[in-house]
């Protein structure tokens, strides 16, 4: 498998937002460690990294070691070091913020070690004794890489189908390029692919091009990891105007070719998620004088992260707080503006508080579409508001099959997807060699 991506990407003017450290830095934040027996640190990962041991190997120059440490719980953590919300999971749970302190860069320290393992090209894993037994895995994101890897490691062969040419899933075609590029997230999933036997099929999109009649016969178990589905639509006049997009799917055309948004004078993004913030800081970062988020809530208790907000502040994002948009308008069939109204604190409209925005560009990240429609051809796989009902260990409730990630808990982030990838892998193991009844 290799996924050539172009070379003329649109992501390519973005810096990242968070430093690296150099070799002194790590070293000083690394001995700046309380080494917490309990340490909350690692309750709040999702994967339990053994944080205050990696970085302790750090501290005492043991980076090869430090990185097994982390990859040893998490196969994705050079790419979770760079997208891991760590503000409200480790960072934001390191003790030293009660004792009114600077935390330790947990993420950043993560990053160090993982950086110089892959520069390194340090190799730590290699496939089990070949059990005979196969897995077939749809989607090649973060829960099927994490998934196959230790699927690997106990020695079935994987197949993991992916209707997109390119791999890796929101970590290469979603996430913010200030955080990591789609180089970056392709080199991760070589990285994780070099424990061999795990075949990638890409352009293969399930059911339509094989059929889960068709996986049952070739594969033991089944693992789906096939995330979220496309953009919602807002369903307003004006929705099919060009410049009106999907949030999720400008990204991707962002991070994987070229957008040009040189006619650009003012852009809306609708929404108040973590998307919706992605989206604003992008638009700044792409050049785009005027950015306004329109948000049906408020700041306080929006569902987007308040330290990536305040980060978009900052770039000179403004945003307009219970606000509903309308209708587009449009000129030459393409969009012109946005015709809003504003919302009482029950977010019912206010009459007489119609007003207009001028916009040649909108984005609408007001959440992803279910793929529960996939699974319809097989009855025993229950789905919940759309999401594939499953158990502690991603058990679907049908023989042999598991799930896990976005597609199971509905969209968290790449670490609760890594974890869970991990989780069921070892339940399908128990399966194929236990002949257990799942
Ligand atoms: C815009 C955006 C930004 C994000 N930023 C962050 C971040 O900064 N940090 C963070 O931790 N998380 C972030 N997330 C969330 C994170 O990316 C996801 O939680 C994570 O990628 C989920 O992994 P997954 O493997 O379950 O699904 P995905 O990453 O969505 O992978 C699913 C794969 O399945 C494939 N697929 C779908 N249907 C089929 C089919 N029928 N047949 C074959 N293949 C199929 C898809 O093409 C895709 O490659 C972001 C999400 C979005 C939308
Ligand atoms: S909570 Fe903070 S100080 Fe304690 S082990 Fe974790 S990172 Fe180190």
């Amino acid at each position: 498998m290799t996924t050539k991506l172009p070379i003329a990407r649109s992501e390519s003017v973005f810096e990242d937002y968070k430093s690296a450290l150099n070799d002194s830095q790590a070293a000083v934040e690394a001995n700046r460690c309380l080494y917490c027996y309990d340490a909350p640190c690692i309750k709040a990962c999702p994967t339990e990294i053994n944080i205050p041991e990696f970085i302790r190997k750090i501290a005492t120059n043991n980076v090869r070691g430090s990185a097994k440490t982390i990859f040893d719980s998490n196969i994705l953590g050079m790419s979770c070091a760079r997208v891991c919300p760590v503000e409200v999971l480790c960072v934001g749970d390191c003790v030293y913020n009660a004792m009114g302190v600077p935390p330790i860069q947990i993420g950043k320290l993560q990053r160090y070690a993982t950086d110089i393992a892959y520069a390194k090209k340090w190799q730590y894993y290699e496939a089990g004794k070949a059990t005979g037994k196969s897995v077939g895995l749809i989607g090649a994101g973060p829960a099927s890489l994490a998934a196959a890897h230790e699927l690997r490691r106990y020695g079935h062969a994987c197949t993991v189908y992916e209707k997109r040419d390119v791999v890796g899933g929101l970590n290469t075609t979603g996430v913010a390029p200030y955080k990591m590029k789609a180089d970056r997230a392709v080199d991760e999933v070589e990285w994780i692919l070099s424990i061999g036997g795990i075949d990638v099929k890409t352009g293969v999109s399930i059911p339509d091009d094989v059929s889960w009649d068709e996986l049952a016969k070739k594969h033991n178990a089944l693992f789906l990891g096939f995330g979220l589905g496309p953009d919602s639509e807002l369903r307003v006049p004006g929705q099919d105007f060009g410049g009106v997009y999907g949030a999720v799917d400008y990204i991707e055309k962002m991070k994987l070719g070229l957008v040009s948004v040189a006619d650009v004078k003012h852009a809306v993004v609708v929404g108040g998620g973590n998307t919706a913030i992605d989206a604003v800081r992008e638009l700044r970062g792409l050049g785009i004088e005027s950015v306004t988020m329109i948000y049906r809530g408020v700041e306080i208790g929006m569902s987007g992260y308040q330290h990536e907000w305040n980060a978009a502040k900052e770039e000179g994002v403004r945003a307009l707080w219970r606000t509903l948009p309308t209708a587009f308008d449009g000129r030459d069939g393409r969009v012109s503006g946005v015709r809003c109204i504003s919302l009482d604190d029950q977010k019912q409209p206010i009459n007489g508080t119609e007003h207009a925005l001028p916009a040649q560009l909108v984005l609408l990240a007001i959440g992803q579409a279910k793929l529960d429609a996939l699974v319809k051809a097989m009855p025993d796989v229950k789905t919940d508001k759309g999401r594939i009902a499953v158990d502690a260990n991603g058990f679907t409730g049908r023989k042999g099959v598991f799930a896990g990630g976005d597609a199971a808990n509905g969209g968290k982030e790449v670490v609760n997807a890594a974890a869970e990838g991990k989780r069921a892998a070892r339940a399908i193991h128990e399966y194929l060699v236990g002949g257990g009844s799942q």
